[in-house]
This record gives structure tokens, sequence and C-alpha cells, in this order.
């Protein structure tokens, strides 16, 4: 039955040809659109906004990213690099007045189950964002059929779409994994602690709906067979990434290490305001991008751009990313 989710995959993509990648008859519906229609009016590449999601075998397991949209933040929410300096790296991925961070989440289908790795804004941030469930349905999955959740973090960017706009569950069967330090934490976190961008009512939303049958996890546990949990504390206290699959093939899915690649791979002492523990995050940051390129991992990011697969490599003090070339990357037949 999971299987019949990717072949429609296969017969609704793949007859035309968008700089490699495989593109759906629907296309259209692949705009970020929570709201706007015209996300080129609101300063971002109209070309860019239309991507369709990927999939790569990751040891054994299919793993789908999903491009949920484009979060605008803020040039002053980075610390220790200045907004003409953020405008020069990024280009078109800036506007006068804010970059764009893209927003990715992840499909995994393992023998005989279906889940999410983080599921996006859903309608509770920028219009821009949003798009995961267009994505789902596109792709031949229904609400129904996720059995599992697995979150990097609590953050509404990476549970808005969880829930409704009345805080039910979108997900009727999913049961949430989540770190035990990030259960903690947000079960007792007072009110606007996450900043404007991240309300933490919508958080509190999110994990009260999903808290029947909630599993925590910690540090190095293998969450489902396959999907491995590695602790990467600072953004949040129990923000976490995920190794999906073993072997040459496997990917490290890193969560929020990375916010804007354009800057923080070759400066990653920049850190955010929406990095509740700035030392940590910067820390988990070095150790995540160490790991990667010595063990020359294959890695994906909830906020690298388009493809958001790629490799890192070291430059004394500096890190620096290839992302996986249009096209070039294997995808499931
Ligand atoms: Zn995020």
């Amino acid at each position: 039955m999971r299987l019949a989710c990717f072949s429609a995959i296969k017969i609704k993509c793949g007859s035309e040809n968008f700089n490699g990648y495989p593109v759906c008859a629907t296309l259209e519906r692949h705009i970020p659109m929570s709201g706007t229609k015209d996300p080129a009016g609101m300063g971002v590449p109209p070309t860019y906004v239309r991507r369709t999601p990927l999939t790569v075998l990751a040891g054994g397991l299919r793993l789908t990213a999903v491009f949920d949209g484009l979060l605008k933040s803020a040039f002053d929410a980075y610390r220790h690099v200045g907004a003409a300096q953020l405008r020069q790296a990024l280009g078109p991925m800036a506007n006068e007045d804010a970059p764009w961070t893209d927003s990715n989440c992840f499909v995994v289908e393992s023998a005989g189950s279906l889940g999410l790795i983080d599921a996006g804004s859903g309608v509770h941030l920028d219009h821009t964002a949003g798009a995961l469930s267009n994505h789902l349905t596109d792709m031949g999955i229904a609400p129904g059929d996720i059995d599992y959740v697995i979150m990097t973090h609590l953050h509404g960017d990476h549970v808005g779409g969880l829930i409704n706009p009345d805080g039910s569950r979108i997900f009727p069967r999913a049961v949430m994994h989540l770190h035990t330090e990030e259960a903690e934490y947000w079960r007792n976190a007072p009110s606007g602690v996450a900043g404007e961008h991240h309300p933490a009512d919508l958080t509190g939303m999110a994990l009260r709906a999903y808290s029947d049958g909630a599993a925590t996890f910690e540090d190095g546990r293998e969450i489902l067979p396959g999907v491995k949990a590695i602790h990467l504390p600072g953004h949040t206290p129990g923000h976490s990434g995920f190794f999906i699959g073993e072997g040459p093939d496997a990917v490290f899915i890193w969560g929020d290490v990375i916010h804007l690649p354009e800057v923080q791979f070759a400066r990653p002492d920049i850190t955010t305001v929406y990095d509740l523990d700035v030392v940590r995050a910067e820390e988990s940051r070095r150790k995540a991008l160490t790991m990667a390129c010595e063990a020359r991992l294959k890695v994906a990011g909830m906020h690298l751009r388009q493809p958001p697969f790629g490799r890192v490599v070291r430059h004394r003090n500096a890190f620096a990313f290839t992302a996986d070339e249009i096209g070039a990357a294997p995808r499931v037949p």
C-alpha cells in the first residue's frame, strides 16, 4: 500500500523536466501558498519557489525532501553579522528588509510504515510557507496514512503543519516522537518565550494535540528501525538530528543546525535570536559540521536551500557546503 503512494509520484511527475527534476503536472500547486497566490509579488524569485519533492534512497529507506516554502525573518535576527553583509551574501534570497529562509520537511518510508520528520508551518506563519499538505496530497498520501512524526524540535515552523487553526490534529493516527528535554522544556515554557516568529502557544497547541501516546527519545536512541537520534542542543534544549539508514547512502538530517547557508558554513559563530542557548547552539553546529565532513556523510537540513541534500567540507575553521547537483541525486524509480 505504501508503495502505491510512491508510484503515484511517478505517474504524476516525470513527463517534463525542470533543471533535471521531474516536474509534476500539477506544478502550480507546489508554489508555497497557504495564503498568497503571488509569492513573486512578495519578492520571492518566482522560479525558485517551484520545487517538487525529491526522493532518495537512504540505507534502504525512502527519504523524500518536501519543500514547505519560504519564511521571512529579519536581518537583526542574526548575531555577529550586519545587514549589509547578509544582503550581499544572500543576493536574491534577501529583500531590502529581510532574508528568506527555506523550510523543508522529510517523508520517511520504512518497511510497513510512513512518517514525517517535522511538519513545516501549516497555515500558522508566513503565507509563503505551509506547502507540506499540498505536497502530501500530490504524493498520494492522506493524513491518516502518517504513522509517526519525529520532531527535530518544537518551534512553530516545524510544528505548525501538525495542527489545524483550532489546535486539532491534522494527522489523526500519528505518534509524536521528541527528545525528552524538548518535551520537558516546552511543557513548562512561559508564553512567548520563543519569540514572535515561533509563538510558544503554537508549540503548546501542537504538544497538547499529540500528547496522547507521544514517545520521548534520548541521544543515540534508535527511534524506529533505521532512524537514530543525535542530540544537538542549543537552538532548543532537545534539538536533535537523525541518521536515516546505514551505510554509504545514509543521510544525516541535522534539523536547524544551519539557518542561513550562505553565511553559517563559513561563519559557524553566527547565531540567531531563535537559538535559546547561543553557546550550545554554536557548539552543536560545529559538532554536526565536523561529523558530517569527517564521516563524509550526505546531509540534509530543514533550512538548507533547494535541493536540501549535499556534503560538507572543511577549510581550517570554516566549512563549505556543496549541494547535490540538481538532477544528480539518485531518485527512486
Ligand atoms: Zn526552524
